[in-house]
């Protein structure tokens, strides 16, 4: 191999994901008319005569996504198509077919992907939607999974991530942290498991949080509920990774900062009683704790006596502008800088 001194090499990790995608992204020019929306939100948006159609895609990816010593093969199946659903309706969108291409290593035997599809199927059923096509190919190290998922929405009904101005609330739908420690209840277990065979785990205090982990949800009820309430939101985006990551990624593309409120974060009783078993802050997990795939949005200050008695949607802060920043406002009355991994607990003001 022919080694050039002069070529520079830059390590991925000093880029993170974003930056990467960033970086990547800035070379590419839109120059389709029917593109509305092209790379940086949670889905394309696509033109075509008087309706917009999105498309979202995702990987899961063996020993990076998911770990099959824990996560039944239908499961799996079932969250894939549930995570790029998830993403059209974060768009306000309703979801209308997916494709599904698999990676499969020949340890895998023909009854495994049936399971896995059987999974899918579920998913299909449940959220209406129609498997319309993929691709198959062979893997040599682990199992591989990518999901586009493809809606509509009403011209103008399309909610991004951009349109977030100063004094919106700022809205989270259903519960969060919960995907996150189902994870760490399963990873102990699994640890259990390997010096003791024959150990039976009582999971019962953790079937919430399991559940949220291995068999999650995508909001479409939400999306039909805010169509109920007739409230549009002003941005959106679901909550993949964490709610600090996300809320940062809607600062940013709205060209905001946003106060947020320790005390209003809506956690569920397991998830507060499994922290404290963990040893873990619940705000942390609330925070950094990823996949929940709830909605996260903001409103209008109008458009709050619409939403206050919902149950599904909690207000947990409001929305500044870009000079303020983006913080948490700790239960001692304390501001602090949100950053990606949760907040800077160093970073005071
Ligand atoms: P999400 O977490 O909602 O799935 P991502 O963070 O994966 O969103 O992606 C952010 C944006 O970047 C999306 O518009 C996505 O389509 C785009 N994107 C991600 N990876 C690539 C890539 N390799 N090439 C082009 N666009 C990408
Ligand atoms: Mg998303």
């Amino acid at each position: 191999m022919i080694e050039d001194k002069n070529q520079q090499r830059t390590d991925l990790s000093q880029l993170g994901e974003f930056g990467l995608i960033d970086h990547l992204a800035k070379h590419f020019e839109v120059t389709q008319q029917s593109t509305i929306k092209a790379i940086g939100d949670d889905a394309a948006v696509m033109e075509f005569g008087d309706n917009r159609v999105v498309v979202s895609t995702d990987f899961l990816v063996e020993g990076v996504h998911f770990d099959l010593s824990y996560m039944p093969l239908k499961h799996l199946g079932y969250k894939a198509v549930v995570v790029n659903l998830s993403d059209v309706y974060a768009m306000n969108a309703e979801a209308t077919q997916i494709t599904v291409s698999i990676a499969v290593s020949n340890r895998f035997p023909l009854e495994a992907i049936e399971e896995l599809y059987a999974g899918i199927e579920t998913a299909c059923k449940i959220y209406n939607v129609d498997l319309v096509g993929g691709d198959t190919t062979s893997s040599t190290s682990g199992l591989i999974i990518s999901v586009t998922a493809i809606g509509q929405v009403k011209k103008g009904d399309e909610v991004y991530r951009s349109g977030a101005k100063p004094n919106d609330l700022l809205v989270v739908s259903g519960d969060i942290g919960g995907a996150y420690l189902g994870l760490q209840v399963l990873e102990r277990e699994k640890e259990v498991f390997k010096v003791n065979p024959n150990s039976q785990p009582d999971l019962d205090a953790y079937t919430y949080i399991i559940e949220r982990q291995l068999k999650p949800e995508a909001r479409k009820d939400i999306v039909k509920l805010l169509q109920e309430l007739e409230v549009k939101p002003t941005s959106m985006i679901d909550i993949s990774d964490g709610l600090s990551s996300e809320i940062l990624h809607l600062c940013k593309a709205s060209k905001v900062g946003c106060d947020l409120y320790e005390d209003k974060l809506p956690l569920d009783p397991q998830v507060i009683s499994t922290s404290e078993e963990f040893n873990m802050d619940s705000t942390t997990i609330a925070l950094s704790g990823g996949e929940d795939y709830e909605l996260l949005m903001t409103i209008s200050q109008e458009d709050f006596p619409k939403i206050k008695a919902n149950p599904n949607l909690t207000v947990i802060g409001f929305i500044t502008d870009q000079a303020s920043g983006a913080h948490l406002v700790t239960r001692g009355d304390q501001k602090i800088a949100l950053t990606a991994q949760g907040w800077n607990s160093f970073d005071k003001d």
